[in-house]
């Protein structure tokens, strides 16, 4: 009989654990995508770029000789009728680690074993699974370097593994077409603009990976921090996906580190905190939802989308340039530089005073990388309520940021067009992508700052210290 592997957000034919494992058993592979409900929740951008990876995974699939199953439904139902229709009597996948999905898996595992199928998961999204990394006192680690010391020296959990030899069975179950999903739909006229930013797929993310360590990790050190330099890797939206495993980049991070690359370590630091991000969200299930620090649930953050200052904040109409110019990078592109995110995010928890969950949903529905951890842990970071987080007094000054990591305005001269004789096509293609709703033009003036900067800040501070002598 068949075997099942489901798939998920792990869209890649090397380094994968259960479809190796259902290889070597000699029997025919059915590889299956099923768009269930924990897939429906998923924001504009994310759905588009998961529609890209869906279509170029089924294309490598066939390369291989074998196919993508695509179905849609509760992922328990529609394994029994896959299971009915094929004969198989094995399913294996390979585990995710936050709440939805980890409920979702739980259950589908445990009713498919009652039924007498072999339910298998496999380890392979993270370097380390969160269960194996505990204190000396058997709790968890809620500062990131005391967990990067335990985890620095160990072994991963993921292997290198080449591209398995697929036995197909001799007649395939019938496939949805991905096309009916419609997935790109809501993104109407961002998709064309996207795409132009956006390369999809394990051939392209092993090509990535190659490049920045061959080419510009040296550089990573001392420039991940500028967003107008090309330093950092561009791999999140392929580790979303998992179109690259996370294996093979510590493992591309190590080598560059034993020959001596400047930035390896560094390389090497940021993808544990990806892991670290898991790690959190896998303990404290609602590290998307309410405050990890108890004592911050009670922060009266103003909560109204409608509030013409978030809706200058998601148009990147703030007249604050470094936090505008990230605002156009993240629609246009579907991603923004890290410390633009810190600075976007800050001005929105601080001088906006608003909440954090409206600016981390923002980005869920923009970001083509988005990750319900990493998400959740940047942003409770930032707003100073998560677990290790940078104080609520630490107010990043956007006017000092940008002298110190765009002071020749590359960066904002790359995505702001108003008032610039002649912009820089990105800047331009800011305003093919929104909605016409917005009703902005690149010939409009460039606005006035809705907050003052240093009004702002003390905005922030004196709500803070109200809300902490109330307490
Ligand atoms: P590089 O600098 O090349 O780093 C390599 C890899 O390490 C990244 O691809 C990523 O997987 C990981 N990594 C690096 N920094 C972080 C970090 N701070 N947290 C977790 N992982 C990290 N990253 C996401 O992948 N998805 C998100 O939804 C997301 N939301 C964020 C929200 C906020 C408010 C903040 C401050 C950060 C967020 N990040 C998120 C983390 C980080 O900004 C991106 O991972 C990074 O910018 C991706 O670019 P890169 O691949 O070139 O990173």
């Amino acid at each position: 009989p068949p075997v099942i592997v489901w798939f998920r957000r792990d869209l890649r034919l090397r380094d994968h654990a259960a479809l190796t494992a259902a290889a070597q058993t000699g029997r025919p592979v059915i590889p299956v995508f099923i768009f269930d409900e924990v897939f429906e929740t998923l924001g504009a951008a994310s759905n588009w770029r998961f529609d890209q990876a869906l279509a170029t995974f089924g294309s490598s699939l066939k390369k291989v000789g074998s196919r993508l199953i695509l179905r849609k439904g509760p992922a328990l139902t529609v394994l029994q009728e896959l299971l009915a229709e094929t004969g198989a009597t094995t399913v294996y996948w390979q585990r995710a680690y936050d709440p939805d999905r980890v409920a979702r898996d739980t259950g589908v595992k445990a009713a498919l074993k009652a039924r007498g199928v072999e339910a298998k998961s496999f380890a392979g999204a993270l370097l380390h699974e969160p269960w194996t990394v505990q204190t000396g006192q058997g709790g968890d680690y809620k500062v990131y370097s005391a967990f990067r010391r335990a985890v620095w020296h160990r072994l991963i959990a993921g292997e290198l593994l080449d591209v398995p030899k697929l036995r197909a069975p001799n007649t395939w179950p019938a496939s949805a077409a991905l096309a009916s999903w419609s997935l790109a739909k809501s993104m109407n006229r961002g998709a064309q603009v996207l795409a132009q930013h956006n390369s999809v797929g394990e051939a392209n993310a092993l090509a990535k990976l190659d490049d920045f360590t061959t080419n510009r990790i040296s550089r990573y050190q001392a420039e991940r921090d500028l967003p107008a330099s090309d330093a950092c890797s561009g791999l999140s939206p392929f580790l979303t996906w998992g179109e690259i495993s996370i294996a093979r980049c510590w493992a591309a991070g190590q080598k560059a580190a034993h020959q001596g690359q400047d930035g390896a370590d560094k390389f090497l630091s940021e993808l544990l905190w990806r892991d670290f991000a898991a790690y959190l969200m896998w303990h404290h299930k609602k590290l998307a939802t309410v405050e990890w620090r108890a004592e911050w649930q009670s922060f009266p953050w103003l909560k109204n989308a409608d509030h013409p200052h978030f809706q200058a904040w998601i148009r990147g109409r703030t007249g604050v340039p470094l936090v505008d110019a990230g605002m156009r990078e993240l629609y246009v592109t579907g991603q923004m530089h890290n410390r633009v995110r810190m600075i976007v995010a800050s001005y929105l928890t601080k001088h906006l005073q608003m909440d954090w969950r409206l600016g981390m949903d923002w980005f869920a529905d923009c970001l083509t990388d988005w990750d319900p951890a990493s998400n959740a842990m940047g942003w409770q970071w930032v707003a100073g309520c998560g677990p290790d987080a940078s104080p609520y007094f630490r107010v990043f000054n956007p006017e000092t940021q940008r002298q110190k990591f765009d002071p020749q305005e590359h960066y904002i001269n790359r995505w702001l067009a108003e008032g610039r004789s002649t912009p820089e096509p990105s800047a331009l293609s800011y305003f093919e992508a929104v909605p016409r709703t917005w009703q902005i033009s690149a010939d409009a003036d460039y606005p006035a700052p809705i907050v003052g900067l240093s009004e702002g800040r003390a905005g922030a501070l004196g709500r803070y210290e109200t809300w902490k002598d109330s307490r």
